[in-house]
């Protein structure tokens, strides 16, 4: 495949100059970054984050249901103590139902999605909202670990807080 070349090409040319290989584990900036996975997102440049900085968790939409896994292994196994919740605009989770996509992958897999929830959203702002709550009502997170919310805008690259 013509891409993982290029990719391949591309870390020769990051391990070449590459001088952060004793890192700590534990994020030294003790955040995880819960985050959609939109190719125009780009977490480390947006959010100014290098190498060792933060755990980004990223799924469809940053449903945050969806991290739950991680985010309990980031918190308690790698001590970090804050969750950014960061959903943005134009995103791909507006644009279908649970129906739809069950649906499609009835008519082209012939295979039965029914019992997944896809976390698709019809407000984006509430969308953020809600995984918030999700994460603040969750018994996995403690009252101690600090939650916000924000909306990425990929037309200005700029961060929109939420909650
Ligand atoms: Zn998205």
């Amino acid at each position: 495949m013509a891409v993982v070349d290029e990719f391949l090409k591309a870390n020769e040319a990051y391990a070449s100059t590459f001088h952060k290989g004793d890192l700590a584990m534990p994020p030294a900036r003790h955040v995880a970054v819960l985050t959609c996975m939109d190719a125009r997102i780009d977490p480390a440049r947006a959010l100014g984050l290098e190498e060792g900085d933060a755990h980004v968790i990223r799924n469809a939409g940053g449903r945050a249901a969806d991290a739950l896994r991680s985010l309990v292994i980031s918190e308690q196994l790698l001590g970090t103590t804050h969750i950014m919740v960061i959903h943005h605009t134009d995103c791909g989770m507006l644009t279908f139902s649970n129906e739809d996509l069950r649906t499609k992958v009835k008519q082209i897999l012939h295979a039965n999605a029914d019992t997944i929830d896809f976390l698709p959203f019809s407000n984006l702002e509430q969308s953020v909202r809600d995984d918030v709550a999700f994460l603040r009502n969750s018994p996995l997170i403690p009252q101690s670990i600090d939650i916000s919310g924000f909306l990425y805008d990929v037309k200005s690259g700029k961060l929109i807080p939420v909650s």
